[in-house]
């Protein structure tokens, strides 16, 4: 075989053909709606000489000598029972084993079909090929692919929105908690516990008022203490920090941290 051709599978069963001729059996089978039956597309030398040997024995059907070599070799026929001859000729696809018989032109072959590139009018429809371990091969159809998961793609997309949405929410609540921070700040205060039970405890003050943090809210809240930049100019309470809101929490931490605001006790006027 000649090194210069690209063998692409064809897909189904039905062999190879070279990369153009199978770029365009590819957007026919789409045309279709199914794989064209096809009983032989590409052939090797061995299969041209298997065949040229059947034709000098029975003198059909005919077949030219391997070294020809014969348009089989070159990925560019295909013989087929389906024949939508008017879809195969708008794809570049013709038949051409015409002989003389009774004097006149015949189409004695009408299964086989060669492919002329130059006369498929649907040559610059784009078809994607794989490499499949060295095999190359049609890429799956996108826009099948597509349809085949449409309620997939849907629920992706109802998922995108609602991050947007919560997103949004979130930044307007950040902004909130940053304009309260500025007129009175939130400040974390942390508090030993009884000896009964003498882990730290914390308590979070703020405008609204204060309120004692759950465990399940103090590492959320003492991340975010570390991770938000302040100014230790609080009069009351050297260990206390501000919680600016600088930072976005996750949508996740934000039901924790509104929660924590919501149940705040108003602050004492002094
Ligand atoms: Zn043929």
């Amino acid at each position: 075989m000649g090194g210069a051709i690209t063998k692409v599978d064809i897909g189904h069963g039905r062999g190879w053909l070279e990369e153009q001729a199978a770029k365009s059996q590819a957007r026919i089978d789409r045309a279709l709606g199914h794989p064209q039956q096809i009983t032989e597309a590409g052939r090797s030398w061995e299969q041209q000489n298997a065949h040229w040997l059947t034709f000098q024995k029975y003198g059909k059907p005919i077949a030219l000598h391997p070294d020809t070599p014969s348009v089989h070799q070159k990925g560019r026929a295909k013989d087929t029972d389906e024949r939508d001859v008017a879809l195969m000729n708008d794809h570049g696809w013709f038949q051409t084993v015409y002989r003389v018989v009774n004097g006149k032109r015949t189409l004695v072959e009408p299964w086989h079909f060669e492919y002329d590139p130059a006369r498929d009018n649907h040559r610059h429809e784009v078809v994607e090929l794989v490499n499949d371990n060295g095999t190359w091969r049609i890429a799956p159809d996108k826009e099948w692919d597509e349809m085949a998961t449409q309620k997939e793609m849907e629920a992706a997309f109802r998922k995108v929105v609602a991050e947007e949405v919560v997103k949004v929410v979130a930044a307007e609540v950040a902004k909130a908690v940053k304009q309260n921070a500025r007129s009175g700040a939130y400040k974390i205060v942390g508090v030993q516990g009884p000896p009964s039970n003498p882990g730290p405890h914390m308590k979070l003050t703020g405008p609204e008022g204060e309120t004692q943090l759950a465990p399940s809210e103090m590492h959320l809240v003492r991340r975010h203490v570390q991770a938000t930049p302040y100014v230790s100019d609080t009069p009351w309470d050297p260990k206390s920090k501000f919680v600016t809101g600088e930072e976005l929490f996750t949508p996740d931490e934000w039901a924790i941290v509104s929660k924590v605001l919501a149940r705040m006790k108003p602050a004492k006027v002094s």
